[in-house]
């Protein structure tokens, strides 16, 4: 899914003038799963807003900010009679462009767009993926050299690892390590030996 985190409030204040009246948009989609963008995270927000003595003209979570029709359908008929000049939104960068598709007010945005990560618990995300469109799993034992490989190498590994750990965070598992380490657990490391990943092709179509 993809991982946010909220911005500060100072740095939504200053997206936000005082004669603007706002209303709040948060996403049933990741940014609930990540409490960004939760009806939670929308109250608390309102009321923040509130304190700060700008107007809050009402709120909504969509079922799922990044699709251009829902968002059509239910903000259009949640400001329709309200006197509305912005809208602050609690999505993901997708939200916030399928959003900004659907209306011509001023858009605030709320949230940090950090990866596309997998959930250890709620507040604990990996980034595993970096949306390359060109996936290699299927060759690296479904653990993804682009994204957790700190050079980035698709031929690895680069020799600095010490004890499985990476050379540049030695938090980290070297990732190449933990490709070989599966692939011969998989039987599959004759097949990959002399194997060479070829670069990404940027021109491809998406
Ligand atoms: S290779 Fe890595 S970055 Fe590319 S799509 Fe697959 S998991 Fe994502
Ligand atoms: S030690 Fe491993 S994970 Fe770190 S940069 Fe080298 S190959 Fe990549």
């Amino acid at each position: 899914m993809i991982i946010t985190s909220r911005k500060e409030i100072g740095e939504i204040l200053s997206q936000i003038n005082e004669k603007d009246k706002v209303f709040v948009v948060g996403c049933g989609g990741c940014a609930t799963k990540c409490d960004t963008g939760s009806q939670k995270a929308v109250d608390d927000m309102t009321d923040e807003l509130e304190k700060n003595n700008i107007t809050v003209e009402g709120s909504i979570v969509l079922d799922n900010a990044c699709d251009v029709r829902l968002a059509k359908r239910d903000i259009t008929k949640s400001i329709k009679d309200k006197n509305v000049t912005a809208i602050l939104t609690l999505t993901c960068g997708a939200g916030v462009q399928a959003i900004e598709k659907v209306t011509d007010l001023k858009i605030i945005s709320g949230l940090d767009s950090l990866f596309v990560g997998t959930t250890e618990r709620i507040g604990v995300y990996k980034n595993f993926c970096s949306n390359c469109g060109e996936c290699i799993l299927g060759r690296t034992a479904g653990i993804c050299p682009k994204t957790r490989c700190q050079k980035g190498l698709l031929n690895g590994p680069c020799g600095g690892f010490v004890n499985g750990k990476c050379e540049v965070d030695q938090t980290l598992d070297c990732a190449w390590v933990l490709i070989y380490e599966k692939l011969k657990k998989n039987n599959k490391l004759g097949e990959f030996k002399n194997s060479f990943l070829p670069p990404r092709k940027y021109n491809k179509k998406i």
